[in-house]
């Protein structure tokens, strides 16, 4: 079956019409097209950058793959059409090729520090056997490995790096020398420092950033995917552990006061920027939107570049082609103009994914 679809296509800004096959788009007419629309503001499908489809929400492991793709579908459902899975309890490599589930850019497991993480999720390790699982789980995945750079040290009662700042930057070069890019999980100002400055591919979160890594960032082109939706969970985070560990209650409320300044800062030095939600532990699966709206609201960036950085920027970061000929036929259509209306970026009217309708 071939779908048609007219109407403006962005980044461009031109009206266009679309021929969708199940493996790419064409701009010259297909015959025996279905015309699925002949107006509208037609986006290169949503990215969530940052998602982690083997959690269920409350940081448990999905059950099986079949779980693990039922948390696909609410993702594709709210139109988001490729997603970076970061970091999974549970393998699911047969999802690559799953027709209705978004496209997948997949870390194996989080490499994480022994006893500290999330229970459950992480490949625990310590720091002489950091770059053996970095190895291994790149290989696990398909071309990204998740460091856990920091966690909250009991012993210390604060937040402090996973391992030593010479077995984090092994871990980023182990990365690398497999042909792997790594993601970095950081709220610290310490581990942050260590990470950017050894050469990570993406700062996730980045809480503890200061003005002069965002400048190195910049220069460097290093990705920061603020989830800033999920930073809002620091000050329940706060309040729970505030009996116990005081000193790290009081850091992380002040790392959740300044974040907002810190996301603009990165925007302002030319950061490159993505759209992540961290789905799984305490976000919900489908709100991509929701984090759209906090990085226009709180970190001031103009609509237009959030829709790259969970549009067409972020598809090319991670290596799925957009609507161009021969390009990737997933798409979202919407009503109205998102650059004028970024709310509209909440219902798409229409959804495709591999040249096939979504019916939600
Ligand atoms: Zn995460």
């Amino acid at each position: 079956m071939v779908l048609h679809v007219r109407g403006v296509v962005l980044p461009d800004d031109e009206v266009r019409d679309l021929w969708l096959t199940e493996d790419a788009v064409s701009l010259e007419p297909l015959p025996g097209a279905r015309t699925v629309c002949t107006e509208g503001w037609i986006l290169p499908g949503l990215v969530d950058a940052h998602c982690h489809i083997g959690i269920a929400y409350g940081a448990k492991p999905v059950r099986d793959v079949r779980h693990a793709r039922e948390l696909a579908l609410v993702d594709r459902d709210a139109g988001v059409l490729a997603l970076r899975d970061a970091g999974s309890p549970v393998p699911y490599p047969e999802l690559d090729d799953d027709p209705d589930v978004p496209r997948l850019a997949r870390a194996g497991r989080h490499v994480a520090p022994v006893r500290r993480y999330l229970r459950d999720i992480g490949a625990e390790v310590t720091a002489e056997d950091v770059v053996d699982e970095v190895v291994r789980q790149a290989r696990a995945g398909n071309g990204w490995v998740k460091l856990v750079g920091d966690w909250i040290d009991r012993g210390v009662g604060d937040l402090a790096p996973a391992w030593s700042a010479d077995a984090l930057r092994a871990a980023v070069a182990a990365a690398h020398a497999v042909g792997a890019r790594a993601a970095a999980h950081t709220f610290s100002e310490e581990a942050v420092e260590i990470l950017v400055r050894a050469g990570v591919d993406s700062v996730e979160h980045g809480t503890g950033l200061s003005l002069d890594l965002v400048d190195t960032m910049a220069r460097n082109g290093t990705a920061l995917v603020p989830t800033m939706i999920n930073i809002e969970n620091f000050e329940e985070i706060a309040a729970q552990a505030q009996p116990r560990f005081p000193g790290y209650a009081a850091h992380m409320r002040a790392l959740h006061r300044r974040f907002p300044e810190v996301v603009a800062a990165a925007y302002e030095a030319g950061v490159p920027i993505y759209v992540g939600t961290d789905a799984g532990g305490g976000i919900h699966h489908g709100l991509a939107a929701s984090e759209m709206l906090m990085l226009r609201d709180k970190a001031g960036m103009a609509p237009v570049d959030v829709l790259a950085a969970a549009s067409w920027k972020a598809r090319e970061w991670l290596g799925f082609a957009g609507l161009t000929h021969g390009g990737l036929p997933d798409l979202t259509v919407y009503p109205a103009d998102p650059r004028t209306d970024l709310r509209v970026v909440q219902a798409p009217r229409h959804i495709i994914l591999r040249g096939r309708v979504v019916t939600p």
